[in-house]
């Protein structure tokens, strides 16, 4: 008898997790389930549509359930379509691996105003997320808070000209928020000094190549380290770049204090400077890039509280680490993980057959692995000279496209 293991989220944490268990025992059950009918998390609906490189590791994810025998459930929600108790009873392990999908608000008066937007649903909709709300309306001069790469990737493609998002996978209603967007200037606005910022240097350098910006760099100070030096260095060679009416600017070292706000619109960011003095950055809207909490549809607390006990309960990815970390980074920690629970397994007999991946049986169109690769065939055909790929955005249609057979020409 095999052990049955279902990891909960089919983002880079749950498949380098597949892969690692997989490596080590062939003859393992491992299922992956998710609330949405396609796999790989964030690196659909998160990583930047002009990144298409750091999407390409999904073929390696691919292998999982192509040459490892891994299984895909999709569109199953955990939590309201399958209880915890349920998935418990119906395999030996379970690993919830849901990240961390909730933007952080700043904790600070007027907070949540009309016209302060989380970059997380930016990006979600940038990215054609089914569950997406619309993309908002941010005035000429929007301010995004953070000083992570999140923030990079929105003030990359609100600077981008639609030239510049050839190859991408963009929607074309994503592509005309973009080229309407009246933005004509950005500030990327954080409370640490520069050298201090989460920034990738490289990522910085590359919004040095945007043709249709200028870019200004406020107050960058000094570092006291080879990765502040990076960033500073990074950051000069950006600053004053290009001739451009639409404008980049970044600013240190300023402490958000409260949003500001005239007839229920967003006017500014009410700041304190390094020198303690207090300013109001004026804007037309604020996005927030300061991070990412659970969206509290599974009981965290709990779940990672039982992942520390003895119980075949174990958390993975950002949904326990929190949400820091790049996707490679995912992997080094499934390796981890995998060799606790295999050494948590070794001796232990799998008892009676559990019902594994029949719990999903009924009425509820799950979409499996075939299924995906039905979706992602009718979004490939999609592609031309400028696109990659269409995506389907819409959760009926992806269904509609992973249950119906493709019509074969003959
Ligand atoms: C906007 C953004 C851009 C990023 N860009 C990059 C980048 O360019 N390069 C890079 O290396 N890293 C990037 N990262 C970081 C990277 O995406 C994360 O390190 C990685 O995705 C974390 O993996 P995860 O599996 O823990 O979470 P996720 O990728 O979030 O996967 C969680 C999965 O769980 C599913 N799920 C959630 N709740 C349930 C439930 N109740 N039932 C069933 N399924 C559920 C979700 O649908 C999702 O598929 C980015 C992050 C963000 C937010």
């Amino acid at each position: 008898m095999t052990h049955k293991i279902a990891i909960v989220g089919a983002g880079p944490s749950g498949c380098y997790l597949a892969q690692a268990l997989l490596k080590a025992r062939a003859d393992l059950g491992v299922d992956l389930i998710d609330v949405l009918p396609v796999p790989y998390g964030l690196v659909r609906y998160g990583v930047a549509a002009d990144h298409q490189g750091s999407k390409a590791v999904t073929r390696q994810f691919a292998r999982i359930f192509e040459r490892q025998g891994a299984r895909f459930f999709g569109n199953v929600h955990v939590g309201r379509d399958v209880t915890r108790d349920e998935l418990r009873s119906a395999y030996d392990v379970v690993v919830f691996a849901t990240g961390l999908a909730a933007d952080r608000r700043l904790g600070i008066a007027n907070d949540a105003a009309p016209g302060v937007v989380g970059a997380g649903a930016i990006t979600r909709a940038l990215n054609g997320h089914p569950d997406a709300g619309p993309l908002p309306d941010l005035g000429a001069r929007p301010l995004i808070v953070g000083n992570g790469n999140v923030a990079v990737d929105i003030v990359r493609l609100l600077g981008k000209l639609p030239d510049e998002l050839t190859g991408s996978d963009l929607g074309p209603e994503q592509t005309r928020w973009l080229a309407e967007s009246g933005i004509e200037a950005i500030t990327v606005l954080g409370r640490s000094p520069a050298a201090q910022a989460k920034f990738d240097p490289v990522m910085i350098k590359e919004l040095g190549k945007l043709a249709g910006v200028a870019i200004t760099v406020d107050n960058a100070g000094t570092a006291d380290d080879e990765h502040g030096q990076k960033l500073l260095d990074a950051l000069a060679a950006i600053d004053g770049d290009g001739t451009a009416a639409r404008t980049i600017r970044f600013v240190f070292s300023h402490v958000p204090l409260a949003v500001e706000t005239q007839g229920g619109r967003v006017t500014g960011l009410r700041c304190r400077t390094v020198q303690g003095d207090e300013i109001v950055v004026g804007c037309t809207s604020i996005v927030t890039a300061i991070g990412f909490e659970d969206i509290g549809d599974l009981p965290r607390a709990d779940i990672l509280a039982q992942a520390d006990s003895a119980a075949p309960v174990y958390a993975a990815g950002w949904f326990r680490r929190g949400p820091r970390g790049t996707i490679p980074d995912n992997r080094a920690d499934a390796q981890v993980l995998a060799a606790d629970i295999l050494a948590d397994l070794d001796g232990v007999s799998a008892g009676p057959e559990r019902p594994g991946g029949t719990l999903f049986e009924g009425p509820r169109d799950v979409v499996d692995y075939p299924g995906w690769l039905r979706i992602e065939r009718r979004e490939l055909a999609g592609a031309d000279a400028a696109r990659c790929r269409v995506k389907i955005c819409d959760r009926a249609a992806m269904i509609e496209a992973a249950c119906h057979a493709e019509e074969t020409s003959s």
